[in-house]
């Protein structure tokens, strides 16, 4: 922290001050300035303008509603029964959560936007992801914000932009806080924008909205033991509002939980992107495998791990599946898949909506670029790919010996999915563990209050979204941009409704 007494100058001033541009940070903005017409608001983005919206922009924009108190309640808490949620945070989250459908819709509303049931790219009306928990109780639907991609966030940017008393600052990072040594209050921020620091005086609070650690991989391998991670996501998601709160005093949760609850899915990452691209969800062919280090397969490969996040359950408990155990990764397909399938999903993921990398539906410029290899043998794949060409070969003829016995003794994969992978050229793409969200961060309470090692609340500092996420362990679909916008409006209502300290003389600096 820096303290009051190093603070020689205020090189700007707001009421409330919003960490951020990602859904929690308009959320906040959006409420601090809605609750009180005197309150002047500023938010920061370290990103430039065009790179703003975080992991909220390239998300699959889908929001889980409720409409039933206890049967959520019940849900969440059978899912995070390895660290329970405390259950007064549990049974308000709960009673937000079910009135939060009218709020989207006026945020809909306001930006010219169409709210839809659904999530617009995908048939289903919800997910249910663990029925034996009473997800069907629990969820009533999802929904989203049209256009498909990005409409969450583009409303809630357009909702921002509306209000002329929220000042936006963008390149400009949040690097550390103003605070009292003894009490820990909050008085401002120290910003950097083009390297040069700033002092910013906050006159009610500050809001951290500055997501996750997913681009950041010493965390990923101090914090969650993970040794290769790739963000689906924002790259500006590199971790450092976490460092910034244990500077301030913060106690930390949820740093380390399964797959950090969004999971870790299969990804690609290639020169020159430094997120990864989300693996196809929706097949048109199987005649494809996933293997590991040793060549061999690892899971049921077209199971739709979707539905759970990437989470199987062995012996009763759900876990992440072994993608990240099992490095090098490679899929193997043949020349039917690589026809009939674009390897990646284009509806979510920071390199298709935000840089607009536009791949290939039939896959071939990116065997141009050198990202998939392709030979007429699979020996002969195997060694490109530096693999033990026998290893290989025996994988692939065990699985079309299944394929043709329409059985899948090693993985139970079902039969409609057992294609022999036999057109060829053969080809093979390197996977790599890829993440959707982190939740790692402060311990909060449900007035989105940053706690202290002693769980009191550390004075004007509020914490939303996927910095410090309620959730931990199995996730339903939906929950994390729905708790963006629960715990920014706590955050910024909050933030909003506090005294100006500058305006006590005891505390004036
Ligand atoms: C591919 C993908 C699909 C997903 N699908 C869904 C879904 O369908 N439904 C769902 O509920 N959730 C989904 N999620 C998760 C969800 O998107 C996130 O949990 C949510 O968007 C987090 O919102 P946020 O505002 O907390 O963080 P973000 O939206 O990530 O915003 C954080 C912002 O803070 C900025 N920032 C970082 N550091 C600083 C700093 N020092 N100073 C200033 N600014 C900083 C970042 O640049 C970023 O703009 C998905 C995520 C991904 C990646």
């Amino acid at each position: 922290m820096a303290s009051p007494g190093s603070v020689r100058e205020w090189h700007d001033e707001t009421d409330v001050l919003v960490c951020g541009f990602g859904l929690a940070g308009a959320a906040a903005a959006i409420e601090a300035h809605d609750s009180d017409p005197g309150a002047g608001v500023l938010l920061l983005e370290k990103m430039p303008e065009c790179h703003a919206g975080g992991n909220t922009r390239v998300s699959g924009q889908s929001l889980l509603i409720s409409k039933d108190v206890e049967a959520l309640k019940s849900y969440q808490r059978a899912m995070s029964a390895t660290n329970p949620v405390p259950e007064d945070m549990l049974d308000v989250w709960a009673r937000r959560m079910v009135e939060l459908e009218p709020y989207i819709e006026a945020r809909a509303r306001e930006a010219g936007a169409r709210y839809i049931h659904g999530v617009g790219w995908s048939e289903r009306a919800a997910v249910l992801e663990y029925p034996e928990f009473g997800a069907a109780s629990a969820v009533a639907h999802t929904a989203t914000i049209l256009p498909v991609p990005s409409g969450v966030w583009l409303a809630f940017k357009a909702n921002v932009e509306k209000r002329e008393r929220i000042r936006r600052s963008f390149d400009t990072a949040l690097v550390d806080l103003v605070q009292d040594p003894d009490t820990l209050e909050v008085f401002g921020a120290v910003v950097s924008r083009n390297g040069i620091r700033r002092n910013i005086k906050a006159r009610r609070g500050v809001v951290l909205c500055t997501g996750g650690f997913e681009n950041n991989l010493g965390m990923q391998r101090d914090y969650f033991g993970l040794s290769e991670a790739y963000p689906l996501g924002s790259p500006g998601n590199t971790g450092e509002g976490i460092k910034i709160l244990q500077k301030a005093g913060a106690d930390l949760w949820h740093l380390r939980n399964q797959g950090q609850s969004g999971g870790i899915w299969p990804g690609f990452r290639f020169p020159g992107h430094p997120t990864a691209f989300l693996r196809q969800l929706f097949w048109q062919s199987f005649s494809w495998v996933d293997v590991g280090a040793d060549s061999r397969r690892f899971i049921d490969e077209t199971h739709e791990w979707q539905i759970t996040h990437y989470k199987q359950k062995v012996q009763g408990q759900w876990i992440d599946t072994p993608h990240h155990r099992v490095m090098p990764m490679h899929m193997i397909f043949d020349e039917t898949t690589r026809r009939h399938n674009c390897l990646v999903t284009k509806v979510m993921t920071w390199n298709t909506v935000v840089e607009k990398y536009d791949w290939s539906d039939d896959n071939a410029t990116e065997i141009a670029s050198g990202w998939i290899a392709r030979a007429d043998t699979i020996e002969e794949l195997a060694r490109r790919i530096g693999r033990d060409p026998a290893a290989l070969a025996a994988t692939v003829k065990r699985y079309n010996d299944a394929c043709a016995r329409k059985m899948d003794d090693e993985f139970g994969r079902a039969p409609a999915t057992l294609q022999p992978i036999a057109a060829p050229p053969f080809h093979a793409i390197e996977i790599v563990p890829a993440i959707v969200c982190t939740g790692g961060g402060a311990r909060r309470n449900i007035e989105s209050e940053v706690l202290d090692h002693s769980l009191r609340p550390i004075p004007r500092l509020y914490e939303a979204g996927e910095l410090g996420s309620m959730f931990s362990n199995p996730y339903q679909n939906g929950s994390y941009l729905t708790e963006a916008m629960i715990s920014g409006r706590a955050a910024g209502r909050n933030a909003a409704g506090l005294p100006d300290w500058s305006r006590e003389p005891r505390r004036a600096i």
